[in-house]
C-alpha cells in the first residue's frame, strides 16, 4: 500500500514539476531534505546576504546553520528575547536581502503557489526586493486547486501556526476556520503566484518528502 501511496504521490509531484516550469519558475525535484539543502546551498552564492521567511520547511532541512558555517549572513527573526521594534526591523531586513529563502503554505497541481499571512513581510518578500528567491515545498502541501489550497490554509496551516504562536484564535479553540474578525486574525493577505515576479529569478525545490505543515 505504501509503495502505491509513493508511486501516486511522485507522479503528482512530477506533472506539478512540468507545470512550474511552463509557467516559468526554475524548478528543482529532489527524494528528500538532504538533497533539497544541497540544491538551496547551491543556488546561494557564498557573499550573499540570505533573508529567512517565518518556515518550519526551511529550519527543518537544516540549511540555516550550513549557511552561517561557511560565512553566509543570515538575517531571520526567529529569535528570542526580540521586541516588537526589533523583530519588525530584522523583518524589514529581510525584504533587502541578496537571496529570500522561504515556503508556502500550498502548491496546486497546476503551479500556483499560495500564502495566506497576517502581517505581509514573507509574501512581499517573495515578491519585490531581494535579489533572488528560493522557495522549499514538502508534498504535503500539493492540493488540488485553489479552492482546496485556501481550504487547507485556514483549517490546517492557520490553526496550527495559531497554536505554536499561542494566540487564543477561535481556529485553535474549534480545530477549523470560523472566517473570524478576532482582533488577532492570522490570515489577513492572500498572495497566489500564477508565474514568477517579473524581475525577479525564482527557484522552486519540490521535495518528496513532508515537510512543514
Ligand atoms: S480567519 Fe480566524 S478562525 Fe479562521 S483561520 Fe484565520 S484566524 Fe483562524
Amino acid at each position: 500500500m505504501k509503495d502505491l501511496k509513493n508511486w501516486l504521490e511522485e507522479k503528482q509531484l512530477k506533472r506539478t514539476a512540468e507545470f512550474l516550469k511552463e509557467r516559468g519558475f526554475e524548478v528543482f525535484l529532489v527524494k528528500d531534505k538532504e538533497e533539497a539543502k544541497n540544491v538551496v546551498l547551491k543556488l546561494i552564492p557564498e557573499n550573499a546576504t540570505v533573508g529567512i521567511g517565518g518556515s518550519i520547511t526551511i529550519r527543518e532541512i537544516g540549511v540555516i546553520e550550513e549557511l552561517e558555517k561557511r560565512g553566509n549572513k543570515v538575517i531571520h527573526h526567529w529569535k528570542e528575547g526580540l521586541t516588537p521594534e526589533e523583530d519588525f526591523e530584522i523583518r524589514r531586513q529581510e525584504l533587502l536581502s541578496d537571496v529570500f529563502l522561504s515556503s508556502v503554505n500550498a502548491l496546486t497541481f497546476s503551479g500556483e503557489l499560495v500564502n495566506m499571512e497576517g502581517i505581509g513581510n514573507r509574501v512581499a518578500a517573495q515578491i519585490f526586493g531581494p535579489k533572488k528567491v528560493i522557495i522549499v515545498v514538502g508534498k504535503n502541501k500539493l492540493v488540488v486547486n485553489l479552492e482546496t489550497a485556501i481550504w487547507r490554509i485556514k483549517n490546517i496551516v492557520a490553526p496550527l501556526n495559531a497554536k505554536r504562536l499561542k494566540l487564543e484564535l477561535p481556529c485553535v479553540e474549534e480545530g477549523y476556520c470560523i472566517d473570524c474578525n478576532h482582533p488577532k486574525k492570522i490570515c489577513r493577505i492572500t498572495t497566489i503566484l500564477e508565474a514568477p515576479p517579473a524581475r525577479t529569478p525564482f527557484y522552486v525545490v519540490l521535495v518528496n518528502e513532508e515537510l512543514g505543515f
